[in-house]
């Protein structure tokens, strides 16, 4: 097996294509190389090795990759014309991770590599730059201090502070040779106090440590818990790319930057994107240390405009690169056309500019926010690099998330006190309390609380906090600092570098513009243009036009299945049709029995409900005013039948009105109500407080409640007395609710309502129900002269139903899969207690995903497909469509495309979600 892969200019062993073997960093220097770019030669040990180190162990790989390393060292030596470890002309090497899927920031690097005491003389001698040697030699302690060998780097920074403190040195350029050297010193009792070694001499000990370090980065708990929150899964591991360095550290004449070919947080294509900084290394671009700059001189205008920076000042301390290194400049702005033509992508660069030659590090797809995914897949379509089917697959159907939340309502924003202005790093409105730590940031979330995450910068490990927070404000750093990287690909609202900002995290507090904000205090943030303000911010919802109408009109040209709502009020069905739903799916009726003076009405009918059934079966009369009379004078049964009647006419008109209102929000777009679903005792106080309550009202003493309670209580009500079983029990509510629903689309005209009879588990149940129905529809067209076309459908969520699918569709016109009871049901997980395990389950592997979330394809969908072609056998045109939380799930919606549904429903705001999933699996085949 071949673990190196060599890259130099014209003579790579590999390319883009390999990104399995050479991880993207590994297979996009290969291409750049061969493209002949200006590309630092290097080499890339595969993926394939690091999955060996794991499973053989480290020895026994390094005993197979240690002659290949050691073979294209030598060739790299002849490339470069250097040499590792020994003078004159010293070859020092970056080593870096870097998986097929880019995990940014999440595992680690070590650069300068190859400095020992006689490469430090060579290199002095060779560049005539001592302090650049020494200042490279400080960073490579520790780094390697802290990466390969696991040395607090808080250490490395208190000697470097002492040191600057002592020199009165502002920054760590103000430190003279002497000062470095003596920051080495301090670094190496450092570095041997945590080690117990002193640090090493050797280069090739040095290299090889640090690719191990590279290999073990890959199952670090922060790089776990990154791939767990991007459902990252699959890869054999990390490849390491052992890299010429070149230096942008090396005097005024050299630089480093990172540039995105088009803005990662909006889209646009107005200008290049990106920054850099004169005299530095990579990792003081992100660090937040020194104020980066722009690239251009457009992007530095602007820049300075939003930072209320003058020309003067900008010009004098804040130059874009253009105006620097006008040279440099234009030859990185043409790379910048030659890598998205290639690449068909906007892409993400890190370069060096090294005593004025440009070198070009990296190149990779660039992380975006939802809003620049939508804008840059439309604008590449537009501009033919990519087809109309690529623009819909370019965008994460989960992301269109991001686009449809709220922005500040811009009165309440204009009246808001602002308190600060940073850099707009993630886009976005967010309002919420302050937190200083990431800890605190997920505990209250969990208990419901809306949170901003304050820090002066992030790190790694902040992750968790920054994803349950709804916005992070850094007081340090710039675009591409960790917060501001991290918050646009988990589309979290994010101001970096707020200067004026300063926090005490002791005291639980930030002091800013003279105003002091405490822990729990709300302030709100906008992510789009970097400002702060005091308290509280009304928000508006999002435009749903521009390049996100584009992608949704595209996605509805490609996609084959229709895309309904669940919805059971008109606002929701509203909101669902904005998001482009083409009906509703799934109208549960339940909270028509809660709100106001219905849910009186309706305890007072469950109150009498098991007297009237018992009088009922007493009689052998199912005529509830037959009933009545045959009571004759038993004064209590017909007052029971009174009461029973008098609450199904106080509930009627009032669901008619609930019908028409929802009926007029969809105008003219399908409506498939679902009747009555869950267990009685849901409607009746379970507290004694309540209990007392509700008897109060009805008349009754409180003990005739609790014997109420007590006797609809079931061991397992999800598979008790619910659904369908509720009216073959009590007819006269699904009469009921059929009434009202005809009547409602006789009043609005248009409607096209769909009956659908839930947890059907046999054919004759469904038969039961269908014959009332049928009657009651034939009742209101009789008495109102109309004709209506009502279809009578089916759920299936109950497993025997899905087995016999092919006798139920001799009943049943439609099918609407409840793959939330069907996964309950099927999997014998319950809906309320399995939380308990599942997350262990799948942390296992039992189950790939958690099968509430993410549709069971293997078993439940099994259920599913075989319902569908059952159904079909019986009955050619049955319509099916999907209502459980499923249809609103990437992943679930492409395998409901693959068997053939009509339509999945969801809840409005996964509507695009939907819409987008379905085109993606309708252009994948
Ligand atoms: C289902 O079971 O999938 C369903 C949609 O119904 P509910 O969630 O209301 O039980
Ligand atoms: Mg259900």
């Amino acid at each position: 097996m071949k673990y190196v892969y060599f890259f130099s200019k014209d003579q790579s062993d590999g390319d883009a294509k390999m990104k399995e073997l050479l991880g993207g960093k590994g297979a996009n220097l290969a291409e750049m190389a061969s493209l002949g770019l200006p590309v630092p030669p290097g080499f890339t040990c595969t993926t394939e090795a690091c999955d060996k180190y794991y499973k053989l162990g480290k020895t026994k790989l390094f005993a197979s990759l240690k002659p290949e390393i050691d073979a294209a060292l030598k060739r790299l030596e002849k490339a470069t014309g250097k040499t590792f470890g020994v003078g004159p002309n010293p070859l020092l090497l970056s080593v870096r991770s870097g998986a097929a899927v880019s995990m940014p920031g999440m595992m680690d690097t070590v650069l300068n590599l190859g400095l020992t005491p006689a490469t430090i003389k060579a290199l002095i001698e060779s560049s005539g730059n001592e302090r650049f040697v020494m200042d490279s030699y400080r960073r490579f302690i520790q780094m390697f201090g802290n990466v390969v060998m696991g040395v607090d780097h808080h250490a490395f920074e208190y000697e470097l502070e002492a040191v600057k403190k002592a020199k009165r040195a502002k920054l760590d350029t103000d430190l003279s040779v002497a000062g470095l050297v003596e920051v080495i010193e301090r670094y190496k009792a450092v570095y041997k106090k945590a080690t117990g070694k002193a640090f090493p001499t050797s280069p090739m000990e040095q290299l090889y440590a640090g690719i191990d370090a590279v290999f073990r980065s890959w199952n670090t708990p922060r790089a776990e818990k990154y791939r767990q929150l991007n459902d990252i899964r699959g890869l054999l591991g990390t490849a390491v790319n052992v890299q010429t360095m070149v230096f942008g550290n090396s005097g005024e004449n050299s630089a480093t930057g990172v540039a995105f070919t088009r803005d990662p947080s909006t889209g646009d294509n107005k200008y290049f994107y990106g920054e850099y900084l004169v005299n530095a290394q990579g990792e003081d671009v992100v660090a937040g240390i020194r104020t980066p700059q722009e690239i251009t001189l457009k992007g530095s205008r602007a820049w300075a405009k939003s930072q209320g920076v003058s020309e003067g000042e900008r010009k004098a301390n804040f130059p874009s690169l253009e105006e620097v290194m006008p040279k440099a400049f234009k030859q990185l702005d043409a790379i910048r056309v030659k890598l998205e033509k290639r690449y068909k992508d906007m892409q993400d660069l890190e370069f060096t500019i090294e005593n004025g030659s440009l070198y070009i590090l990296q190149t990779r797809n660039g992380k975006r926010t939802a809003q620049a995914a939508v804008r840059i897949a439309t604008d590449l379509a537009k501009e033919k690099l990519i087809s109309e089917k690529q623009a819909v697959l370019r965008v994460d159907p989960a992301s269109l998330d991001q686009l449809l939340h709220p922005v500040f309502v811009k009165a309440s924003e204009d009246k808001a006190q602002q308190i600060a202005v940073g850099l707009p790093a993630s886009p976005g409105a967010a309002t919420g309390q302050v937190v200083f730590t990431a800890e605190d940031a997920e505990a209250w979330a969990a208990k419901g609380r809306r949170v901003i995450l304050c820090r002066t910068e992030t790190s790694p490990e902040d992750i968790g906090g920054m994803d349950a927070a709804n916005g992070i404000l850094t007081s340090r750093g710039g675009m591409t600092s960790h917060a501001a990287v991290v918050a646009r690909g988990m589309g979290r609202c994010c101001v970096a570098g707020v200067g004026d900002v300063n926090i005490n995290y002791k005291t639980k507090r930030f002091t800013c513009s003279g105003v002091t904000i405490k822990e729990g205090d709300w302030i709100s943030l906008n992510g789009s243009k970097g400002f702060v303000y005091k308290g509280q911010i009304d928000t508006v919802d999002p435009s749903l036009t521009g390049p996100f109408g584009t992608i949704m009109k595209l996605a509805d040209k490609y996609r084959k299945l229709g895309v309904r709502t669940n919805a059971d009020t008109p606002h929701d069905a509203a909101v669902a049709v904005k998001f482009g739903a083409e009906g509703i799916g799934l109208c549960r009726t339940e909270h028509m029995f809660f709100e106001g003076s219905r849910i009186v009405s309706f305890r007072r009918l469950i109150l009498v409900a098991e007297t009237v059934k018992r009088l009922r079966e007493a009689h052998g009369i199912v005529d509830l005013a037959a009933l009545q009379k045959a009571c004759g004078k038993d004064a209590k049964a017909v007052e029971a039948i009174k009461q029973y009647r008098q609450a199904l006419r106080e509930l009627l008109p009032l669901q008619r009105k609930d019908f028409a209102g929802i009926f007029k929000a969809l105008k003219g777009r399908p409506c498939t109500v679902r009747l009555l679903d869950p267990p009685l005792h849901e409607f009746l106080p379970q507290d004694a407080a309540g209990q007392k309550e509700m008897a109060e009202t009805m008349g009754v003493k409180p003990i005739e409640i609790k014997r109420l309670v007590e006797a609809l209580h079931e061991f397992n009500p999800m598979l008790g007395h619910r659904g369908c079983r509720l009216g073959i029990t009590y007819p006269e509510v699904t009469e009921m609710q059929t009434r009202a629903i005809c009547e409602a689309a006789v009043a609005v005209k248009g409607s096209k309502p769909e009956i659908m009879i839930p947890l059907v588990g046999h054919v004759k149940e469904l038969a039961n129900q269908k014959a009332i129905v049928e009657r009651t529809i034939a009742d209101v067209e009789q008495k109102k002269g109309v004709k209506l076309n009502v279809l009578i459908g089916t759920m299936i969520e109950v497993p025997r139903a899905a087995v016999t699918a092919d006798e139920i569709a001799k009943e049943a016109e439609f099918f609407s899969f409840g793959t939330n009871d069907l996964t309950q049901m099927g999997c014998g997980f319950s809906r309320d207690d399995a939380g308990k395990f599942l997350g262990d389950y799948v942390e296992m592997g039992v189950y790939e995903y958690d099968p509430f979330q993410v549709l069971d394809q293997d078993g439940v969908g099994k259920l599913l497909s075989m319902a569908c072609e059952l159904g079909r056998k019986a009955r050619p045109d049955i319509k099916l469509g999907i209502c459980g939380e499923h249809g609103g799930e990437p992943k679930s919606v492409a395998f409901c495309h693959k068997v053939g549904l009509d339509y999945v429903s969801c809840s409005p705001y996964r509507v695009p979600i939907a819409r987008l999933s379905a085109a993606q699996a309708a252009i994948r085949g």
